[in-house]
């Protein structure tokens, strides 16, 4: 006789995780196949000779620089929304694939010819997320607890597990993201408060005012920005390396789609190493082929200074949506008393001193930022 397994799922613009609560009682990642915690939220639909094989997760990361047009991702900024919302004709002019209209007027996207919602691509990945802990518990697992953005509406929500749905999941309840957060970092234990929870990811950046009070989380106000986040980094650090390789060797790496792919993987790994580390070393072999017809190997170090610089751009777009956060519930910043950080670009110094800078003190200590949703599955 087997009980009902259920499972906790981040659904993320960029990347998606499952967990669950292990022997111990303890929350626990489900690896996927590859090893990986988590699987990023990427659906691609076939290179041109093999157009009707559609890839899930890592496989259709790989194809997004060679095959973009039909490599779909971010569907999240899309899904529950309609055609018409002036943020999605914003993001559809920054988008490398087709948004179109459904008869019904909502946003929906196009590969291959195919109209598709996103709740549909939105279902392979959880379905790959669902596969990921069947093949972890050697059973079918048929609910789950899915987190959202505080933000989403009802027509959102709903899609949401309209998406779950199709994935052959139930959802047993859809709990806000940053709400998850506060849980995890035990933000409900202790005195009264507020937290400011600050999620930075690879498309979105939201801040949500928590209030906690009698140990009750209450969301009080949650800001969005759709088009800010670690893409933007990425694209910063392309531009500046394509510039150089074409100064430098008369190169144009926009011409190579294959070259672009490999360039832009090695300088999103220097980015996590530049984390850590003071700086970080590319190399690529055979990048290109000059114009004299020697071959690049490409070489270049890194140093975190230099990136800092090439995203002050960026840096400065982190203010608007904190202070316009705590200007909607009619608080100061300095009535913020913590400060949570989640999502992956959080791990960057230069985020987290900037954002200890707007609100004049220290976030929490960033344990796991991307992970830090899971404590949810244990307080419900
Ligand atoms: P989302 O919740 O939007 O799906 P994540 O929270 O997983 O996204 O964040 C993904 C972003 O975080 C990507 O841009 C990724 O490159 C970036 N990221 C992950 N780890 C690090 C790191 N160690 N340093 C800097 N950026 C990181
Ligand atoms: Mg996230």
């Amino acid at each position: 006789m087997s009980r009902k397994r259920s499972i906790g799922i981040d659904l993320g613009t960029t990347n998606s995780c499952v967990a669950t609560i292990n022997d111990e009682g303890l929350p626990q990642i489900i690896n996927n196949k590859l090893g990986h915690s988590v699987t990023p939220s990427m659906v691609s639909f076939g290179q041109s000779q093999d157009k009707h094989k559609i890839v899930t997760g890592v496989l259709a990361q790989r194809q997004a620089v060679t095959n973009p047009a039909h490599t779909l991702y971010g569907v999240k900024r899309l899904i529950g929304r309609t055609y018409n919302d002036p943020k999605v004709q914003e993001l559809a002019r920054s988008l490398p694939y087709a948004v179109i209209s459904a008869p019904n007027g909502d946003a929906w996207v196009q590969a291959r010819g195919m109209a598709i919602s996103p709740q549909e691509i939105s279902s392979l990945v959880l379905r790959e997320l669902r596969e990921t802990a069947t093949d972890y518990f050697e059973e079918e697992v048929e609910e789950a607890i899915i987190t959202v953005p505080a933000h989403f509406d009802n027509a959102q929500r709903k899609a949401t597990s309209d998406a779950a749905a199709i994935a052959g999941l139930k959802v047993r309840r859809l709990l806000n993201e940053p709400t998850a957060a506060a849980l995890g970092y035990g933000a409900h234990r202790g005195a009264d408060k507020r937290v400011a929870v600050c999620d930075l990811g690879g498309g979105t950046f939201d801040v949500s005012i928590v209030n906690i009070e009698d140990g009750v989380i209450e969301v009080i106000s949650s800001q969005g920005d759709l088009l800010l986040g670690g893409e933007d980094v990425d694209r910063a650090m392309m531009e500046q390396i394509i510039l150089e390789v074409r100064r430098e060797h008369g190169l144009d790496l926009n011409e190579d789609p294959e070259s672009l792919q490999r360039l832009k993987a090695d300088l999103v790994q220097a980015k996590h190493v530049l984390s850590e580390a003071r700086s970080a070393e590319l190399d690529l072999r055979y990048l290109g082929k000059l114009p004299s017809g020697k071959v690049l190997d490409y070489k270049r170090s890194i140093e975190r200074a230099e990136l800092n610089h090439w995203i002050e751009p960026f840096l400065e777009r982190i203010d608007a949506p904190c202070l316009e956060a705590a200007v909607r519930c009619g608080i100061a910043i300095s009535d913020v008393d913590s400060i949570v950080l989640v999502g992956g670009m959080t791990r960057m110094p230069a985020i987290q001193n900037k954002i200890a800078s707007i609100f004049g003190r220290r976030p929490l200590k960033v344990v796991n930022p991307d992970a830090v949703s899971y404590t949810h599955l244990r307080a419900h």
